[in-house]
């Protein structure tokens, strides 16, 4: 990624591009508690293979991670499931919404890949097989905890809760996974540990250390076996940004999920981990201005790994 005053260099033009843009995108305002974000936070953090962490702007306040989450849970799942998950979530970008109930009805209840609505629930279902909603939240709050080497991550309980008032979306999509036989809990525990997961709340630092064992540094001891950390990074580049991932992979070129509480995380294999947060998001659902903030990075430090330059 080159040394540590160049990336503060660049980390500090793309913050500097970012705060002058006009159009910032808008907060999800499905989700009460994240409509009101104020959209002029902005915070990149990049945690490089040997651990040094560089970090420029709100780096340091904490925002609700969302979907980020459903990579925490696949890697968990994937673990204890090994290949026996793939046969109720698919591993296909789909070209619908990310909570479509259209996308699932298409394909008769099996969603198209974990990381669309249906099939983050799906993956949460697959966990409370052997444990109450408390235990898994336990476990998956471990596991993040364990990521990032700190302690001081929870979830926002208000900020679930205001899911769970008017995630009817997310209702819809549990009732017919059900209906397809696909969820094996009832839908109120799966979704309560759904909604939970989501609510975890970090700061950019803190997701840019979690998210270091994806670019295959797993400091402390393996957390998952490498060959599950290829599937979730080739996930992340084909269905980390839902029906946007096509123009992630054109602009960045690198494995990243998003989430809407308006943050990045991405991925350089063997070299680094990378975050970005600014609230605001684009048509897909995905930080409009983090997106612009992760092509900078990506054209400068030449990190799309489609570059033959
Ligand atoms: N909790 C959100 C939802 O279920 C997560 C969606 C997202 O971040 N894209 O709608």
């Amino acid at each position: 990624m080159g040394d540590k005053s160049r990336i503060e260099a660049i980390l500090g033009k793309i913050l500097e591009a970012v705060g002058q843009a006009d159009d910032r995108g808008r907060p999800a305002d499905y989700i009460e508690q994240l409509a009101y974000v104020d959209t002029r936070y902005c915070a990149l953090s990049v945690c490089v293979a040997n651990g040094s962490q560089i970090s420029a702007g709100d780096h340091a306040t904490p925002f609700s991670i969302q979907s980020i989450s459903k990579v925490f849970t696949l890697a968990i799942a994937l673990g204890r499931h090994g290949n026996q998950l793939w046969h109720r979530v698919g591993r296909e970008p789909s070209n619908y919404v990310f909570n479509s109930a259209q996308a699932l009805e298409t394909r008769a209840g099996i969603p198209a890949n974990p990381f669309v609505n249906s099939g983050a629930i799906v993956v949460t279902d697959s966990l409370l097989v052997s444990g109450s909603p408390r235990e898994t939240l336990a476990e998956i709050l471990h596991f993040v905890r364990y990521a990032a080497s700190d302690d001081d991550i929870f979830i926002d309980g208000a900020v679930a809760a205001s899911e769970k008032r008017t995630g009817h979306k997310n209702f819809s999509l549990a009732h017919l996974l059900r209906a397809y036989g696909n969820l094996t809990q009832e839908c109120d525990e799966t979704l309560g540990t759904y909604f939970h997961h989501c609510a975890i709340a970090m700061t950019c630092a803190q997701l840019a250390r979690s998210g270091r064992f994806l670019a295959g540094v797993q400091p402390g001891g393996t957390v998952i076996a490498p060959t599950h950390l290829r599937s979730i990074n080739a996930l992340m580049s084909t269905c980390g940004h839902y029906n946007g991932s096509g123009e992630f992979a054109f602009r960045v070129g690198i494995p990243a999920k998003s989430g809407v509480g308006s943050s990045i995380l991405a991925i350089v294999p063997r070299r680094a981990s990378i975050t970005v947060w600014s609230p605001g998001l684009d048509d897909y659902g995905n930080s409009k201005l983090g997106l612009a903030a992760l092509e900078m990075l990506s054209e400068r430090a030449k990190l799309s790994m489609f570059a033959v330059d």
